[in-house]
């Protein structure tokens, strides 16, 4: 096995780390506080090709390797967890179905603008009585001669206020499986709702979505009625690698600033880095991260080698989730009082990893299906 990055994926992760480092790190306290979608920086990123990493050239992306694509969210994430957040959202769910299922009109349109960071997405899955549990979802599409009304209500949709086009899940009136539909923000009867406040990605917006008899012709079916869930799992794995590269990302800059903090703070007349209760931290963050890291890099090559493992995606999302906030907690105490003040990251870090935990699917629910790959 090589263990090398080739040397279009270690110049992808320079480009980014360049990036993060010199626009995203200085932005990043400010894109949390104002907790505003932050689009300069986002139409950055776009510029740098990375909404279109993971489509092939001749849809209008580059077709980077998997692994190159996980280089460059880690590298977003260790900046901000907030830009990384919307933008991974951009790159992979919001646009894979329109490249998937769109007709010509819906990828020149919207499809490609996206890809170039000039239009935004959004994905509109979970409902209030639907989260884990897909096959709740109550939105549901009516059938007519000229296409379909569309009406429900969906929440925690990323980047809703600030979208061109919504990807919705619903029900048909005569299936009794998901379906998906391309709807456009500007269509009569969609409707965005409140701003959910929340613990963390905060610059990551989120709101509830109204449809109100929103009326779709044919050709926003996206796919076959009744396949929604079958389309889902195409990308699931991805998803999730994705996802655990963000919380590589998030563990690393936490990781990072710690160690540098127990080389600098002294008390006791020694730095606190001298200590073993803290060396032993350390120890162990490092053992956490690089695990994780590795697991990451050998899913992203088991997907890049079209060997597609949903077990070993579950297995790294879950593993590398879990790692991040039991890193993010260590370095936090290794700051103590610092770790807890507005004025350094350390806090944002903590309360940003939380998220890992919850998108790309819960560690419960990862566990149930992990157990399952298992035949049990
Ligand atoms: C920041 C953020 C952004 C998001 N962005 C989007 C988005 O853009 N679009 C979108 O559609 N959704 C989005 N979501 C929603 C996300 O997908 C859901 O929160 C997630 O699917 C979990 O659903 P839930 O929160 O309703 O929890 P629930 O499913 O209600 O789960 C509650 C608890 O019960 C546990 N649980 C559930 N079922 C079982 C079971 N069978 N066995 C054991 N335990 C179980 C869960 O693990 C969890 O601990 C976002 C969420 C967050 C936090």
């Amino acid at each position: 096995m090589n263990f090398e990055l080739d040397d279009i994926q270690s110049s992808i992760q320079q480009t980014f780390r360049k990036f993060v480092d010199e626009k995203v790190k200085p932005a990043a306290a400010e894109i949390d506080e104002k907790k505003e979608f932050p689009l300069v920086l986002f139409k950055e990123v776009g510029k740098l090709g990375f909404f279109g990493m993971r489509y092939p050239e001749e849809a209008g992306g580059s077709g980077s390797d998997i692994l190159s694509y996980c280089l460059a969210v880690i590298e977003l994430a260790r900046g901000s967890m907030s830009l990384a957040a919307a933008c991974s959202m951009q790159s992979l769910m919001a646009t894979y179905f329109l490249y998937r299922l769109g007709n010509d009109e819906i990828k020149s349109n919207y499809f490609i603008p996206a890809i170039n960071g000039d239009k935004i997405g959004g994905i509109c899955m979970t409902e209030p009585n639907a989260g884990s549990d897909l096959n709740s979802i109550a939105t549901t599409a009516k059938v007519s001669d000229h296409g379909f009304s569309l009406s429900g209500q969906k929440t925690w949709v990323t980047s809703a206020r600030v979208a061109d086009f919504f990807t919705v899940f619903a029900r048909t009136d005569n299936h009794d499986k998901l379906s998906l539909f391309f709807v456009p923000t500007d269509l009569k009867g969609v409707n965005i709702g409140k701003n959910i406040e929340k613990l963390g990605v905060c610059g990551s917006v989120t709101n509830e979505v109204y449809f109100d008899e929103v009326q779709l012709p044919p050709q926003f079916l996206l796919g076959a009625i009744g396949e929604g869930a079958k389309y889902l799992i195409e990308i699931l794995a991805e998803i999730r690698i994705m996802t655990a590269a963000l919380a590589v990302g998030v563990a690393t800059a936490a990781f990072e600033d710690a160690v540098e903090f127990a080389k600098v703070r002294v008390q006791f007349g020694r730095p606190i880095g001298a200590f073993q209760a803290i060396r032993m931290k350390a120890a162990d963050m490092a053992v956490q991260l690089e695990t994780a890291k590795q697991m990451l890099f050998y899913s992203a090559w088991l997907c890049d080698q079209k060997i597609a493992r949903q077990k070993e995606a579950m297995i790294v999302k879950l593993y590398a989730s879990e790692c991040a906030n039991t890193i993010c907690d260590e370095a936090s105490r290794i700051m103590a009082s610092y770790g807890y003040a507005k004025e350094y990251p350390m806090e944002r870090y903590l309360r940003d990893a939380r998220f890992t935990l919850i998108g790309g699917g819960t560690s419960e629910i990862l566990k149930i299906n992990i157990a399952k790959e298992l035949g049990l």
